[in-house]
């Protein structure tokens, strides 16, 4: 995916200004930015859900929004995670999972069974979301997210929800089966320390401009000026 001199004003203000990231098969793209640079509003522009004042995006050198017009938000083949979107709590832990996938029913139960044995959940697959913990509910959201095997996941602090402890151990398995499943990955953070854990390419954004973009180590280590250097101390 391709994402060229996106623009986005509010109020005559532009709080997205000419961004512009590839999203590789396999690899995680992380957008990190303090609160308020504009992070999540590229993110539902490129979800579909927000419309875009400029730029394009391509799929597989498709444009799917741009000057050529829309595609609408379930033909992108993007899978969503986001902090506060929560499970069906009416449905049960099978049914959630198997919610966007289509075709015969043997394989749509194949699917499901294989990716909660590997988010290791299958002991629930008969239950409710309110009979699991937050971390539980959180692996069901992936397994959700990654069942249609969409070209790209969208998440937007996906993570921050969780207490410290449970984190880490979500975050090594949300990469490994991202990875297995050769999904791109764009992670909006406003945490360095996450960025530096799961970036293959950091992208670094402020005022809703990216003033940088590298491998995470070259980030850290050659700051581009000094609110970079604040903004990544100041986390730790
Ligand atoms: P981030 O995700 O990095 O915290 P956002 O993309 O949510 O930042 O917001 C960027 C800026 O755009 C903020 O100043 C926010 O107040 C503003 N903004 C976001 N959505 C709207 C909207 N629908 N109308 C007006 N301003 C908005
Ligand atoms: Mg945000």
């Amino acid at each position: 995916m391709e994402i060229r001199n996106l623009l986005r004003r509010f109020d005559g203000k532009a709080v997205v200004n000419d961004v512009s990231l590839a999203i590789k098969p396999g690899q995680v793209t992380c957008l990190l930015g303090p609160s308020g640079c504009g992070k999540s509003t590229t993110l539902r522009m490129i979800a579909g859900v927000e419309p875009l004042d400029g730029g394009e995006i391509r799929v597989n050198g498709r444009q799917v929004a741009g000057d050529a017009g829309l595609v609408p938000p379930e033909k992108r083949g993007i899978g969503l995670m986001f902090q506060d979107f929560a499970l069906f709590p009416h449905l049960s832990v099978a049914d959630n999972v198997a919610f966007g996938l289509k075709g015969p029913r043997d394989e749509k139960r194949d699917r499901v069974r294989s990716l909660l044995e590997r988010v290791d959940l299958l002991r629930h697959i008969d239950s409710f979301p309110h009979q699991l913990s937050g971390g539980e509910q959180q692996r069901v959201a992936l397994a959700r997210a990654i069942a249609p095997r969409p070209g790209v996941m969208l998440m937007d602090e996906p993570f921050s929800g969780l207490d410290n402890r449970l984190r880490d151990g979500i975050r090594d398995e949300t990469l490994a089966l991202l990875k297995e499943e050769g999904a791109g990955v764009l992670l909006v953070t406003h945490e360095p320390e996450e960025a530096m854990r799961m970036a293959d390419e950091i992208a670094l954004m402020r005022n809703g401009r990216i003033v940088q973009s590298g491998a995470p180590y070259n980030v850290y280590t050659r700051p581009v000026d000094l609110d970079a250097v604040l903004f990544f101390s100041d986390a730790n």
